[in-house]
Formats: structure tokens, sequence, C-alpha cells
């Protein structure tokens, strides 16, 4: 009876047994606009009081695996697509950490989903992580291999940003930063030279003024000479990745992805990649035929990658 219970299989997802994501509601399992399928409430809040909050989510989180083993899911997670079948452990380790701590952005991109009201976002206050990330690592929850994810809004304008990245990278762990790069940061400097981090920009154009149209601020030389101090340190393909958001009628024509391969080349960058415009892909998703010429078309980039000697996801 003992070793059935002991290996019996139950729905639950990763995040759920393993994930720690700090929001700007609160603490959650999972990021809670991308894993799940409705509006999710923080399983703690920010109280002011780091230890009862990270004493909190963890007696819930206790509590969500142990009614996931007697499938008695959260509502929100019902028909999460993240659902998977698994086995009972007695692991409690972090394996997944997502901080998007803050909304405050130097840029204003018009695909950004803060784009609808830049001024409101950019006067929300940063929630705190370093106190918590700190507890973590005392209470040894987060394995090497843990995945951590720092985004936002503009993650290098969060107050505890320098020291947050700085006690993870000290850790030992694999940090992925999305940043805007027009801040420059010693401690993504230092990510990068140790080479188990990456970050991801997006730079969408290839020249200033498509720049400026997509980001609404002129900061295209700055961007590019952080890149070029940043991709002066690299030791693996993988730290610097230049990113291409392709927004159909602003930025598809062919010249403008030539020039924006010719800056990643400049500034010393690696690697690139291509996604389609998220909200427009939603506004036209019926249309098919349409969706899948502009796949096509992002599909095609990777010939034109290779000429530049760049190398692509
Ligand atoms: S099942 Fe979905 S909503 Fe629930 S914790 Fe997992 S990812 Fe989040
Ligand atoms: S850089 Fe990122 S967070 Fe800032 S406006 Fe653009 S998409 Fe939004």
């Amino acid at each position: 009876m003992f070793l059935f219970n002991k290996y019996k299989e139950y729905y639950s997802c990763e995040h759920l047994e393993h994930g720690i994501c700090f929001d700007m509601q609160g603490i959650y399992h999972c990021c809670p606009y991308m894993n799940a399928n409705s509006n999710i409430a923080p399983i703690s809040s920010y109280s002011g009081n780091v230890d009862k909050d990270y004493k909190d989510f963890f007696k819930k989180k206790l509590q969500d695996v142990k009614n996931a083993k007697k499938s008695k899911l959260r509502e929100t997670c019902k028909k999460c697509f993240q659902l998977k079948k698994m086995l009972n452990s007695d692991n409690k380790e972090i394996r997944t950490i997502n901080i998007f701590a803050n909304k405050t952005c130097n840029a204003d991109c018009i695909y950004c989903s803060s784009h609808i009201d830049r001024e409101y976002f950019n006067s929300m206050q940063d929630r705190p992580v370093f106190a918590y990330i700190e507890k973590l690592i005392k209470e040894n929850r987060i394995c090497k291999n843990c995945n951590i994810l720092f985004a936002g809004g503009e993650p290098t304008l969060h107050f505890e940003f320098e020291k947050t990245l700085t006690l993870l990278l000290n850790y030992g762990a694999f940090i992925r930063v999305n940043t805007s790069a027009i801040k420059y940061s010693q401690a993504i400097e230092t990510a990068i030279r140790n080479g188990n981090s990456c970050i991801v920009v997006s730079l969408d154009s290839g020249n200033p003024e498509l720049y400026k149209a997509i980001k609404n601020v002129d900061k295209f030389y700055n961007v590019v000479e952080n890149l070029k101090k940043y991709c002066s340190v690299i030791n693996t393909v993988n730290s610097v990745i230049l990113k291409y958001v392709v927004i159909p009628e602003v930025n598809d024509e062919d010249k403008y992805v030539l020039e924006f391969l010719q800056v990643a080349r400049d500034v010393g960058c690696k690697k690139v990649c291509f996604d389609l415009d998220y909200n427009w892909y939603v506004k036209n998703r019926d249309n098919e035929n349409l969706v899948s010429s502009y796949n096509s078309k992002i599909m095609g980039y990777k010939d034109k990658i290779k000429d530049f000697g760049l190398l692509c996801p």
C-alpha cells in the first residue's frame, strides 16, 4: 500500500510543484499571463513582512501540491495546458524563478501590453524581491539548474536589480534577462562574462528612425553602444541574443531586416531570433493564409541570417 501511494500518478505542473514568480500583484507559482487560462490570484501578497509572506507562500504551495495529489486542483489550474501526469515526489526544490517585479520602462514599444498607458505603468512602484531571493538561497531551496528570468517592465530599472542579479550569479544559477539595453548594467556585463547567463534585446530595427517609430524613444545609438560593450565580453554564442519582432506594415520589409542583421553583426552579437508581433497575431489568427505567409517569411530569413555569419535558434 505504501509503495503504491509513493509512486501514484496525479495531475499537476512543474510551476505548481517547483516554481515561484514575483509579479506586481503578489507571489505566484507560475507566470500569471503565460501559463494560466484565466486571471489567477496570487498565492501570497507583499505584506511588508518578508518572513510572513515567504512562510505563507510555501505553506500554500505545500497544500496545493497535496491537493493536486488528491485531484483537488485550484479552479484556475483545472483546465490549464501546463498540467501533466506527475509522480508522487517529496522534492521541494525551486526550479523556475520568474522576476516580473516592476512595470517601469525606458521605452514604450507599440506592441507592448503597457503601451495603452505608459505613464500609468511608469508610476507603479517596484515590488521587493531581493530579501525573498536571499531567503530562498539561505534555505537552500533553489536547485543548481534553476531557470531564472528577469523581465518586466525593464528589469534594469528595478531598484534592487543589480544586487539581486549579483546574488543569483554568485549562487551559480542560469539567468536570462529580457532588457531594452538602453541602460547599461554592470551586473549584466558580469553575467555575460560568466557565460551562464543570457540577455535578449528586442531591437526590432536597424536604424534610428525605425527604432524610434517602434519604441517611441530616441535611444538607438545608446543601445548599439551598450550592445557593443556586452558583446565584447561574451564567451558563448547564446550570451547576447538580438530579437526582431516582425510588426506587419511597420518593419516587415526585407531592407529593414537586412539593416538589422548588419547591426547585429557589427555589434559583435552571434545569435538573432525573430518573432511575429503577438497583438497582430491575435487580431489576425483567423486569417490562416495571412498568418502563414508571415510565418513563411520569417522562416525565409534563415538564409539571410547565415549570410551574415549569425546563428538563429
Ligand atoms: S496548472 Fe497552470 S495555472 Fe496552475 S500553477 Fe500550473 S501553470 Fe499555473
Ligand atoms: S522594452 Fe519591453 S517592457 Fe519596455 S515597452 Fe518595450 S516591450 Fe514593453
